[in-house]
């Protein structure tokens, strides 16, 4: 039997395959803390929750029009005008299965074999991949100062005449860090004066702290929506923490969205129509929901950074936004696979290499579960890396004792 070279080639999702393996070690009755996991802990919002299920009790779940229905996408459009300044029109929308499909469908919208994507550093693990599949070359920038920041002279130095987009993620899955203004301003201007399209993925970008608040990406340029470089892909998935939904969107010209549509109509026809209706609701209710959980969320991003200041060795860059941090470990281990099989063996604490996110000797560590999982991740971490932390530790309520440092 053989199958696609291409395909083979694609890489797990590595977040998906730690998720499996904490699952197996819980069912083996292991009391593992999930610190790699990128989803909020809370319930959907009951807005959300009324609306789909109003929608569901009527008995009509069919296809749904490709592009999205109407009063979800009306939602996608207020969302818009309060969250970007932007009046859009139902033909700028286009509603999939999650930002995921969102993004994919970008890629092959956008790309021909060969083309060229640049993806900043650190970078969420699945750009490149899907990237990849669409028979693209992703063009990494990795920031040579070795902070979370590249330059705006390195971006324009990996952009080449076969350049045909960019992705922008910030707040930034895996480091937290929120790109200044001035440099989404350039990056901004490098695109539309290069004529490369600009993908804004915006899915953390409510989920900021320290009273900061990420400027729509349209303020930065004077181009309308129908001739900018610029798209804005967004969902309900870390906002609501309704990631189980898979429920995204992007707002782009509406000769790319038409062409996105046939992709997705040849694909997948539709998001679910009933998962659609409750992404409605949670866009329509209530909005002190994300507040709620954006504070939930700072705290323990608070939590997180204390424990972190007194993990001799580790080296922690505050996160500005999101739920994770990507802190250097490289004084106890410069191989990060490495170091988080070790971890998960010896504490049962799952983590992210940061070799995924294209940051070797990090590790990805997520605050999104409750301050007792923040605190005993690490502390247990401690204990298994650091030789100044005591030798004995309860995980569970079995006594372990460290015998390899
Ligand atoms: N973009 C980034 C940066 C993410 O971290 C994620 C999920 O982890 C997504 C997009 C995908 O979002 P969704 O769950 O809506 O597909």
């Amino acid at each position: 039997m053989s199958y696609s070279q291409l395909a083979v080639s694609i890489a797990e999702s590595p977040t998906l395959r730690l998720n499996e393996a904490a699952r197996l070690l819980r069912e083996r009755g292991e009391p593992v803390i999930h610190l790699g996991i990128g989803e909020p802990k809370n319930k959907a919002p009951i807005a959300a929750i009324l609306s789909g299920a109003s929608r569901l009790t009527t008995g009509d779940i069919k296809y749904s029009p490709t592009d999205g229905i109407p009063s979800l996408k009306k939602a996608v459009i207020r969302y818009t005008e309060e969250n970007y300044d932007r009046i859009v029109a139902p033909e700028n929308i286009i509603v999939s299965s999650g930002a995921k499909q969102v993004l994919f469908n970008l890629f092959y919208a956008l790309l021909d074999p060969q083309d060229e994507a640049v993806i900043l550093a650190p970078f969420w693990a699945s750009y490149p991949e899907m990237i990849k599949m669409v028979r693209g070359v992703p063009v990494i920038v990795t920031p040579e100062d070795g902070s979370f920041i590249p330059r705006l002279q390195e971006i324009e130095r990996a952009v080449s005449s076969s350049t045909k987009l960019m992705i922008v993620n910030s707040p930034n899955n895996p480091s937290g860090i929120v790109y200044p203004d001035a440099l989404v301003a350039g990056i901004v201007e490098l695109c539309e004066r290069k004529g490369i399209y600009l993908i804004m993925d915006d899915i953390y970008h409510r989920l900021v702290f320290d009273g900061l608040k990420v400027p729509s990406c349209y303020r930065f340029t004077t181009k309308d929506i129908e001739s900018t470089k610029v798209i804005a892909v967004n969902g309900i998935a870390k906002l609501y923490g309704m990631t189980g939904f898979r429920i995204g969107w992007a707002v782009a010209p509406r000769k790319l969205v038409e062409i996105m549509t046939n992709i997705q109509g040849q694909t997948t026809s539709c998001a679910s129509v009933l998962l659609q209706a409750a992404a409605e609701g949670a866009l329509s209710g209530l909005q002190s929901v994300v507040e709620s959980l954006r504070l939930q969320i700072e705290n323990n991003r608070n939590v997180v950074m204390n424990e972190l200041q007194s993990f001799r060795g580790v080296k922690a860059t505050k996160p500005g936004g999101t739920f994770y941090c990507l802190p250097d470990f490289r004084a106890y281990n410069r191989n990060s696979t490495e170091l988080a099989e070790f971890l998960l063996r010896k504490a049962l604490v799952v983590t992210v290499p940061g070799k995924e996110f294209g940051m070797e000797g990090h590790l990805r560590l997520s605050y999104a579960g409750t301050v007792k999982d923040v605190t005993d991740g690490i502390s247990r971490m401690k204990w298994a890396l650091d030789p100044d932390s005591p030798n004995e530790i309860y995980i569970g309520d079995r006594k372990y004792v460290r015998d390899w440092l």
